[in-house]
C-alpha cells in the first residue's frame, strides 16, 4: 500500500517513524496510511527550516515581496477549496460545508497577515539622552507549530500565516487525525513559490514526532492548539529550554441567558453554540447557565429545537450533526454521559449513538442535554468535546458569576440579555479571553484570541498577532 510521505525542505519523504492510519469517522474506511516522522526526521526537518530561514534569499524579502507570496497562498486555497474541504472533512468527519467555510476563512488569514507584513512599522521610543533608539521587530527563527484535529485548515493557516509574514520558517506537525490539511498546505506553499524550507510539515504521533519537535535545540519558538494536558507538558518543555509559547488549550464556556433576553435569538444561539461541529470546538457553550424564572420554559425551547437537528452524513445536505472525529473519542464523550447518569444527572435528550442504518458505520452521537447535575459533577467541570449540554439554573448576577467562573477553564462565554448595562457588568466578570453579547462563535482573524486560566498562555490573531512571533530588538543610535 502505498504511503503518504510529508514534507522537508520541499521533498516529500516517507521518513523514519512510526507510520499510522488516517481513517474516516463517517464510514470507519481506511483514508490512507501516512508516513511518521521520528527524531532524526524531525532534525532534518528542522535544519532545513533553520537554513532556509537563515538564507539572505528570504531573510532579506521585502516586505511586499513577503505579501505577495502570502497572497498568492490565499490565491492557491480559494482555487483548492474543494480539495481542501474534502481532505479534511474525510479525516475529522466534519460537515463539507463547514470545512468549505474553513477553507475560506484560511485564505482570509493569509490575506490579513499578508496586509499587516506590508503596513507594520516599528517605533522611535522618547529618547531619555543623546540618542535615538528605535524599536524593531526580529523573527525568532524557526517556529514549531502543533496543531489538533477539530479544525485543522484554520488553526494551521491562522499560526503559519501569522509566523511567516513574521520572518520565521515553520516546522509544522498536524494532529494524526488529520495530516491531510497540512500536507496541502505544504504542497501549496510550493507551488505559490515560497523557498523549499520555509513551511516544513511532518506527520507522526504527538509522543513520537510532536515531542521531538519541542525538543529540538534549534526551535526558538513554540505555537501549539490542543488539550490543556498536552498544553502544559509542552509549557514545561519550553520553561526548560527557555522559549517562548503560545499555548491556545481547551474550554468548558458557559453560555448564559438572562430572563430580559430575547429568547427566540437565544435558543438559536444556544443549540449553534454547543452543537456545531457536534460540539468539537475549544469555544464550544457547554455549560447553559438559564435564569431560574425562565429555567423550564427555556430549556423546554431547547430541547425541542435540538430534537429538530439532523444528524447525518457529513457530505449530505441537509446533515446538521456530523460524526465525532473518532471512534475513540466517541468512546470518551460516552463516558462522560455514564458518567453524568452516575452523578444524578437527567438526560433530557440524546445519551446514545443515533439509531438510522446509514449511520451505524461511523462514530456519530446523538446531540445531548443534561440538566440536574450541580457545576462540580465531572461532566460540568472537564471539557468533554462533544456535543453535549449539560443546563444549570442561576439566580441574580452574583450567583450566576460564582458558578460561571467555578471552572479551571476561561476560552469563551456568550451573555443573552437586553439589558447593555448588565451585559457589560457580567462580560467583565467573567473570566474568559472572549465573551459573545447577543451572539455566539462569531470569529474574526482581526481580534486577539486565547484564553485565561487553563485556557492557555498568550493570543494569537489580531493586528499584534503577528508579534507573537516576533522579537523586540533595540537598537540605540549615539547623538553626542
Ligand atoms: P491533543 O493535545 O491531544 O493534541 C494536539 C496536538 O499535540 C496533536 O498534533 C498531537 O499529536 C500533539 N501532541 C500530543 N502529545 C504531544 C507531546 N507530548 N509533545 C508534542 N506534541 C504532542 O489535542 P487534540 O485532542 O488533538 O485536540 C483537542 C483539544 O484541542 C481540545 O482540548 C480543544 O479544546 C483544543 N483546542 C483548542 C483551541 C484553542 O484555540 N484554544 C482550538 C481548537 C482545539
Amino acid at each position: 500500500m502505498d504511503i503518504q510521505p510529508f514534507l522537508i525542505g520541499g521533498e516529500w519523504v516517507q521518513g523514519t517513524g512510526s507510520a499510522f492510519d488516517s481513517t474516516n469517522p463517517a464510514n470507519g474506511k481506511l483514508n490512507k496510511r501516512v508516513a511518521g516522522a521520528s527524531a532524526a526526521d524531525v532534525d532534518q526537518a528542522v535544519r532545513n527550516a533553520h537554513r532556509a530561514q537563515r538564507d539572505p534569499k528570504w531573510r532579506n524579502t521585502l516586505p511586499h515581496e513577503r505579501a505577495r507570496l502570502l497572497h498568492r497562498v490565499a490565491d492557491l486555497i480559494v482555487e483548492r477549496g474543494d480539495l481542501l474541504a474534502n481532505v479534511q472533512m474525510r479525516e475529522n468527519g466534519k460537515l463539507f460545508s463547514e470545512c468549505r467555510t474553513q477553507a475560506a476563512a484560511a485564505a482570509g488569514a493569509f490575506r490579513y497577515f499578508a496586509g499587516i507584513v506590508e503596513t507594520m512599522v516599528s517605533e522611535v521610543a522618547p529618547s531619555r539622552g543623546p540618542h535615538v533608539a528605535n524599536v524593531i521587530y526580529e523573527p525568532f527563527g524557526v517556529v514549531a507549530a502543533i496543531t489538533p484535529w477539530n479544525s485543522p485548515l484554520t488553526l494551521e493557516a491562522q499560526k503559519v500565516a501569522a509566523a511567516i509574514a513574521a520572518g520565521n520558517a515553520v516546522v509544522l506537525k498536524p494532529s494524526e487525525f488529520t495530516p491531510g490539511p497540512a500536507l496541502e498546505l505544504g504542497r501549496i506553499f510550493l507551488d505559490a513559490g515560497f523557498p523549499p524550507g520555509i513551511l516544513n510539515v511532518v506527520t507522526g504521533l504527538g509522543g513520537e514526532t510532536g515531542l521531538a519537535l519541542v525538543q529540538h535545540p534549534d526551535v526558538r519558538m513554540i505555537s501549539f492548539t490542543g488539550g490543556t494536558a498536552t498544553g502544559r507538558a509542552i509549557g514545561r518543555i519550553a520553561a526548560e529550554r527557555l522559549v517562548p509559547v503560545a499555548l491556545e488549550l481547551g474550554g468548558k464556556s458557559p453560555h448564559i441567558v438572562f430572563a430580559d433576553a430575547d429568547l427566540d435569538a437565544a435558543v438559536d444561539g444556544v443549540v449553534s453554540g454547543i452543537f456545531t461541529s457536534s460540539g468539537q470546538s475549544c469555544i464550544a457553550g457547554s455549560r447553559l447557565f438559564v435564569e431560574r424564572e425562565i429555567y423550564d420554559d427555556f430549556l423546554a425551547r431547547v430541547v425541542e429545537r435540538t430534537r429538530a437537528l439532523k444528524v447525518g452524513l457529513p457530505d449530505v445536505a441537509g446533515s446538521q450533526i456530523a460524526p465525532l472525529s473518532s471512534f475513540v473519542h466517541r468512546e470518551r464523550v460516552e463516558s462522560y454521559v455514564k458518567s453524568a447518569r452516575e452523578d444524578g444527572g437527567t438526560i433530557l435528550i440524546g445519551g446514545k449513538r443515533p439509531d438510522a442504518p446509514e449511520l451505524q458505520a461511523g462514530a456519530f452521537y446523538e446531540p445531548t442535554i443534561i440538566a440536574g447535575l450541580t457545576n462540580a459533577a465531572k461532566a460540568c467541570r472537564d471539557e468533554i468535546f462533544g456535543p453535549v449540554l449539560c443546563v444549570l439554573p442561576f439566580d441574580g448576577e452574583d450567583d450566576l458569576v460564582e458558578q460561571a467562573n467555578g471552572t479551571t477553564f476561561g476560552l469563551g462565554c456568550g451573555i443573552w440579555t437586553e439589558s447593555y448595562k448588565k451585559a457589560w457588568r457580567v462580560a467583565r466578570a467573567i473570566e474568559s479571553g472572549t465573551v459573545w453579547i447577543n451572539t455566539y462563535k462569531e470569529l474574526s482573524v482581526a481580534v486577539p484570541f486565547g484564553g485565561f486560566k487553563d485556557s492557555g498562555v498568550g493570543r494569537e490573531k489580531g493586528y499584534y498577532g503577528i508579534r507573537v512571533y516576533q522579537e523586540p530588538k533595540t537598537i540605540l543610535w549615539g547623538m553626542k
